[in-house]
């Protein structure tokens, strides 16, 4: 028996069943049924957020701090759960699903803290007898439109600071993981949010997020997702003069040189490319390797991708679980075809796997000999594949590295003090790595990218600010 999640617009939970998920590991196992929003709920939705708006961002930072500081508390107590849901409906391993809700705790605990550390500035002015303030207020109302592949830590790490700086939200998640966006929407609603704070608008993007788009009542949209629809969030925004700030795609290099240790290389290696079925943004999927270490790199990734356990992510043992869905799968077949075809030899895996259950089961793809201009080094796969370019010293690592569209992680494994410095300094992506997988980052930093990856002002930490508040400088003459 399945219950129908519905959406939460004005503090009510409304709608009729839409849309079903099922579990990409057994697709026989249908995870819920959710109500799905046309426009019409998208306008009710930002009007209740608009309605919101005045009173919320005047509450003060005691009544944001007990909103967040309690949906932290509930998630951390609910980890297992929700972690486990998490891994049923995308497809992550159940360590990975668990991780990922932890995360999001600390999200919420951190923007909880940083509700009562909001400062301003006063200063003198070049005016005898002037002062000056800068103080930030929020922007207003926030729509929220996120990807599947992080479920509930993308969603928080959006939401979180949208409240804590006073702003009012319409969340629209992605389609492939409704489930896990009702529960963090659920868990803050009964932590107290006053009705129309954040609302809920589950349902397709070409309708629903297309809807908050068009709305001149939306004053800035967190978008994080592929670039095509980027570029739309992107126009929209542009045509209203709101603010907007885009996460997109990657192409993430890992650069090996003779020096690394190798254990290290591989490790940083399967970790990145592979980890999550290689469905992150971060994922490492150029591995840009020197001459002298690249045959024993190769032998030696392929022995550890030949011991993985690959499987129901709910099972404890797996260690890689499904590809989130059937458009996803042929995706990642397409592009390994296209290797082929391009002349990179695949290495290892690429294809389909049968277990128990229906799913869909693809073992991870090592392509070599692969050069930097084919279509499969430029354009992102977002699956578990990756491919290794040879190359002489470090300084064609570093010039193929940075040779790409996008810039959002990059990685060197390295012994060598003076390529990990140059490195740093060099790599044109927002965020480096030595000796560590290019995904995996801190929830108190910056995260973001260059180029194609990234526009706007970086996501999480305090740099969070940037977006979701507007400075005002006021000028008192006091006589
Ligand atoms: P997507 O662009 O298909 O969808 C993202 C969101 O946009 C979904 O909620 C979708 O419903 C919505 N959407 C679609 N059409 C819309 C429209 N016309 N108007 C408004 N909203 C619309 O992306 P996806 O397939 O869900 O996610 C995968 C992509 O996300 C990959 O490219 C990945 O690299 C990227 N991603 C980036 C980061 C980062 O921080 N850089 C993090 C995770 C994922």
């Amino acid at each position: 028996m399945t219950v129908l999640r519905k959406n939460l617009i004005d503090g009510e939970w409304l709608g009729e069943a839409g849309s079903r998920n099922i579990n990409p590991s057994n697709t026989d196992d249908v995870v819920g049924e959710y109500a799905s929003a046309g426009p019409e709920e998208a306008k009710q939705a930002i009007a209740a957020a608009k309605a919101a708006f005045p009173a919320w961002s005047r509450s003060g930072p005691l009544a944001r701090h007990a909103v967040l500081k309690k949906t932290s508390d509930e998630i951390m107590a609910r980890k297992d759960e929700i972690g486990r849901s998490l891994a049923r409906e995308e497809g992550k391993t159940l360590a990975e699903g668990v991780g990922e809700t932890i995360r999001a705790a600390q999200i919420f605990d951190f923007f909880a803290g940083e509700t009562l550390r909001l400062t301003g500035e006063l200063v003198p002015s070049v005016r005898p007898g002037v002062g000056v303030e800068m103080t930030r207020d929020g922007v207003g109302i926030v729509g929220i439109i996120t990807p599947w592949n992080f479920p509930i830590a993308i969603p928080a790490w959006k939401i979180a600071p949208a409240l804590a700086y006073g702003n009012t939200i319409v969340f629209k998640p992605a389609e492939l993981v409704p489930e896990s966006a009702w529960t963090i929407v659920d868990i803050l609603h009964r932590a107290g949010l006053p009705k129309g704070v954040l609302n809920l608008v589950m349902g397709k993007g070409s309708v629903v997020g297309q809807a908050m788009l068009d709305s001149p009542d939306v004053n800035a949209i967190s978008f994080t997702g592929s670039v095509g629809t980027g570029k739309r969030v992107a126009e929209a925004s542009v045509e209203h003069m709101r603010k907007f700030q885009l996460e997109m795609g990657g192409k993430n290099p890992l650069v090996v040189l003779d020096d690394a240790d190798l254990a290290v290389a591989v490790d940083c290696t399967v970790n990145g490319a592979y980890f999550s079925t290689g469905q992150r943004c971060t994922a490492s999927s150029r591995l840009i390797v020197t001459e002298g270490i690249h045959d024993r790199f190769v032998e030696a990734v392929k022995e550890r991708l030949d011991k993985l356990v690959i499987g129901d992510a709910l099972d404890a043992k797996t260690q890689i679980g499904p590809v989130v869905d059937q458009t996803q799968l042929k995706q990642d077949e397409d592009y390994i075809a296209i290797g082929r075809q391009e002349g990179a030899e695949l290495a290892f895996g690429g294809e389909r796997l049968e277990r128990e259950t229906p799913g869909f089961y693809l073992r991870p793809a090592l392509f070599t000999g692969a050069t930097n201009a084919m279509r499969i080094s430029r354009e992102e796969i977002f699956g578990p594949v990756a491919n290794v370019i040879r190359v002489k010293d470090y300084d064609e690592a570093l010039t193929v590295a940075n040779d790409t569209p996008f810039g959002l992680t990059s990685g060197i494994c390295t012994t060598s003090l003076k390529h990990a410095t140059h490195f740093k300094r060099n790599s044109e992506a927002g965020m480096v790595m030595v000796n560590l997988p290019t995904a995996g980052v801190d929830f108190h930093v910056p995260f973001g990218g260059r180029k194609g990856s990234s526009y706007g002002p970086r996501e999480q930490g305090r740099y969070a600010m940037e977006f979701y508040t507007t400075v005002k400088t006021a000028y008192t003459f006091a006589g």
